[in-house]
């Protein structure tokens, strides 16, 4: 069974040697009777998120879920194939997606929050840790229950051509919004704005959805301005009613000064503050109070009563060809740490997604 060994608690920037790869023996079997309701799955598709790099912080005592164990296989949400069971509710063969170890072979114990996957032709199985996943509902319901938002209003989104981004940018372009996106490089900006579907889908559909504007209205590449201030100046003349934040610090600060009066800022994350001791301070916090700005943190994991309803809206939405979704596809398990650590430097363009082993 090869696995990505967690190596130790770090500080600073993850980096690839902070995992290592190993091969164990395993029987390829689900322990039976004492052990009764485990079972183990062929991993196929594991997700790599930013919020992983916590759990390697060992005094990172405000997270939400616990540190990784060093010495045991990294751990994070996957979709799996069923091959031995001891539990009748899943039997070899079902499909299910949930926290699962980074290794080819898992025994799972814990089944609270998995879900089955029904098969779907139409539906490529490695969405379900991606737009049908924690990131694409992460974007469902921090847009449509932290934002508040109007048809009309002016939204800003950064890390927007990531697994969270992408989606609210065109959440908010159904909801009759004007969105704009930042991103680290031009190719990223690209995509925002032209739509990767192209690629993806075919001519057909990059056509239908240039038409029906379903891509980003601007974007901008935030490595080639001098002054964010000035750059959201450009994009929001008018200024910002919604801020969805992925990546806090300098970009926190420059949105804050170009904030409407009554303008909400729903905060997701800070990816650019994970690798760093010292945050970058954020001067234009009282913004919050001559605008009357409301800023709110939220998780996820609050809002999964909206699970089913996201999946209803989202599932809907890309049959229709409305919503549009770009993984960033790595190949085999040994390349993990790799697809992990980019994400830390914008290395993925979409989703960062790993694939074990073929359906
Ligand atoms: P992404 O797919 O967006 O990947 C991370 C991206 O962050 C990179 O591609 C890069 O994009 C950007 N980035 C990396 N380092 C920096 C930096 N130093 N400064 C600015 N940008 C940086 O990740 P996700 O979509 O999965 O996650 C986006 C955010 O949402 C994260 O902050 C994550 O922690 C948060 N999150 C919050 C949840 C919640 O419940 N609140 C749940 C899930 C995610 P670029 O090249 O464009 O800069």
């Amino acid at each position: 069974n090869k696995q990505v060994i967690f190596r130790g608690y770090i500080e600073g920037a993850p980096k690839e040697t902070d995992m290592e790869i190993k091969i164990s023996r395993i029987q390829l079997k689900a322990p039976k009777g004492s052990d009764s309701g485990a079972f183990l799955v062929k991993n196929l598709y594991l997700s790599c998120d930013p919020y992983m790099r916590g759990r390697m912080r060992s005094s990172f005592t405000s997270s939400y879920i616990p540190p990784f164990v060093p010495g045991q296989p990294v751990e994070g949400f996957g979709v799996s194939k069923v091959v031995d069971s001891d539990n009748p509710n899943f039997k070899p063969g079902d499909l299910v997606s949930g926290f699962t170890g980074w290794e080819e072979y898992s025994l799972i114990r814990k089944t609270e929050q998995l879900r089955k996957i029904q098969p779907d032709d139409h539906i490529p199985l490695s969405y379900h840790i991606g737009l049908l996943g924690m990131p694409g509902f992460t974007a469902y319901a921090g847009f449509h229950e932290v934002c508040s938002p109007k048809s009309g209003e002016y939204v800003f989104v950064s890390a927007a051509s990531g697994a969270v981004g992408q989606l609210v940018g065109q959440l908010a372009k159904l909801h009759g919004c004007y969105v704009v996106g930042s991103a680290g490089s031009s190719q990223k900006v690209i995509f925002l704005w032209m739509n990767i579907t192209f690629i993806l889908d075919g001519i057909q559909q990059f056509v239908d959805l240039l038409k029906n504007k379903l891509g980003f209205d601007e974007a901008f590449n935030y490595n080639d301005e001098t002054d964010l201030v000035a750059a959201l100046k450009r994009c929001f003349p008018q200024g910002i009613d919604i801020y969805f934040d992925n990546v806090g610090g300098e970009m926190l600060d420059a949105a804050l000064l170009n904030m409407r009066d009554h303008g909400r800022i729903a905060v997701c994350g800070m990816v650019s503050l994970h690798s760093y001791h010292d945050p970058q301070g954020i001067h234009n916090l009282f913004t919050l109070v001559t605008k009357r700005i409301t800023m709110k943190g939220f998780l996820q994991s609050d809002y999964l009563h909206l699970y089913p309803r996201f999946l209803d809206y989202v599932i809907s939405n890309y049959k229709q060809g409305k919503i549009v979704y770009v993984e960033d596809m790595n190949e085999g398990l040994e390349n993990a740490p790799a697809a992990f650590v980019g994400l830390f430097s914008g290395k993925n363009v979409g989703k960062q997604v790993v694939r074990v082993a073929c359906e």
